[in-house]
């Protein structure tokens, strides 16, 4: 009945220091599903949970862990049997209520979605709450009315995990999409996955800024904020959209209204973490479509729990390329 799991602790000081730990199943929260986790991922939310940061975690101890895939072992649930498959992301699981980094995880069915068919959940992980949402992004373009044929879409934070996912879908999809980064030591693994090219973040944010600048980008998928988003959003061309997914750059957001009245231009906000469960079965059926996971394979790495502190501090850092992935067997 004891499982391993990665327990976050405050000390009396305040620091927050996280080890693995066995623990019984008596120790789990509260819900009518228990998991065995076979694999969880990382977030730039889960380096917030791991390290303190943000006041995401209450309580302590704590598990974090925004999203996991695993298999059903127990359920007092009828949409869920012992061994159906299943994967969760969001509804603050890892952050208020503990998450995915254990053997296993005891959640309220609600929040679960069947995995579909065609994934392992090592592939479901590979993806996360990171493509979940950049499906859930390239969605939302294409309901405001963005086309291929419109022109460029500009992807920022590209070398991240929701970046360089949508930059992996946009090219799957048709779209020839601009990976902005400051990493440029990963533009051969970005052009790899479909990006057309890639534009340095220094560059582009040393051009000089005018109220409205040269129209560039039929859409912006942008995980980063702050000063980079402030400066894509008056490069976008009429009638085109901005999807604000992330704060990776900062939370602030100095613009104009130019942009809105004068291009016609949408900023759409995009969540993942609360999204209804009807929207989640067709993002994820959606992925299963799209995703190309042979291509994606050179982006992803794999870790232990024991490794998580480390891996935590690296994302935080803007360190981590493509998609970290956490084996549980
Ligand atoms: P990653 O850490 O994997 O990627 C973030 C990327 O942003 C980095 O790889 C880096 O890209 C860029 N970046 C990092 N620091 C800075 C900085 N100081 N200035 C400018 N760019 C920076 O995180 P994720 O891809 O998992 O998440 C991206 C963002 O989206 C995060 O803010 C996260 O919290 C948010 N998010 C939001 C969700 C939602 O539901 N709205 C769901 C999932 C994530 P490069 O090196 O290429 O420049």
């Amino acid at each position: 009945m004891s499982f391993q799991a990665l327990v976050t602790h405050r000390q009396e000081d305040g620091s927050i220091v996280s080890g693995v730990e066995t623990l019984d199943e008596v120790r789990l929260p509260e819900g009518n599903v228990t998991v065995d986790v076979e694999w969880a991922g990382l977030n730039y939310k889960d380096g917030l949970c791991l390290t303190g940061g943000g006041g995401l975690v209450r309580t302590y101890p704590h598990v974090a862990g925004v999203d996991f895939a695993g298999t059903v072992r127990d359920s007092a649930d009828d949409r869920y049997a012992k061994g159906d498959r299943v994967v969760l992301t969001g509804w603050r699981v890892g952050e208020v209520r503990w998450g995915g980094f254990a053997q296993r995880a005891r959640v309220d069915a609600d929040w679960l979605v069947p995995l579909p068919a065609g994934f392992t959940t090592r592939d479901a992980m590979i993806l996360g709450t990171a493509g979940l949402t950049a499906m859930l992004a390239i969605d939302r373009l294409e309901a405001l009315g963005v086309r291929p044929d419109h022109g460029e879409v500009l992807v920022t934070g590209a070398a991240g995990g929701v970046g360089s996912i949508a930059i992996s879908l946009l090219h799957r999809l048709g779209y020839r999409s601009i990976a902005l980064s400051g990493r440029p030591e990963h533009a051969d693994a970005l052009k790899a996955l479909g990006a057309a090219d890639i534009l340095p973040r220094d560059e582009f944010l040393a051009q000089p800024d005018k109220p409205l600048e040269s129209a560039r980008w039929a859409a912006i998928i942008d995980n980063v904020g702050g000063k980079v988003l402030a400066k894509a959003l008056r490069q976008v061309k009429y009638g085109g959209v901005a999807a604000a997914i992330g704060n990776a750059g900062g939370i602030g957001l100095e613009s104009n209204v130019l942009p809105f009245i004068l291009r016609g231009v949408t900023l759409a906000g995009i969540d993942s973490v609360m999204q209804p469960y009807a929207a989640r079965v067709a993002a994820w059926a959606r992925l299963d479509e799209t995703f190309d996971r042979t291509a994606y394979g050179g982006l992803v790495e794999e870790i232990r729990l024991a490794e998580l502190p480390l891996a935590a501090e690296r994302i935080l850092s803007g360190k981590i390329r493509g998609r970290t992935i956490v084996r549980l067997d």
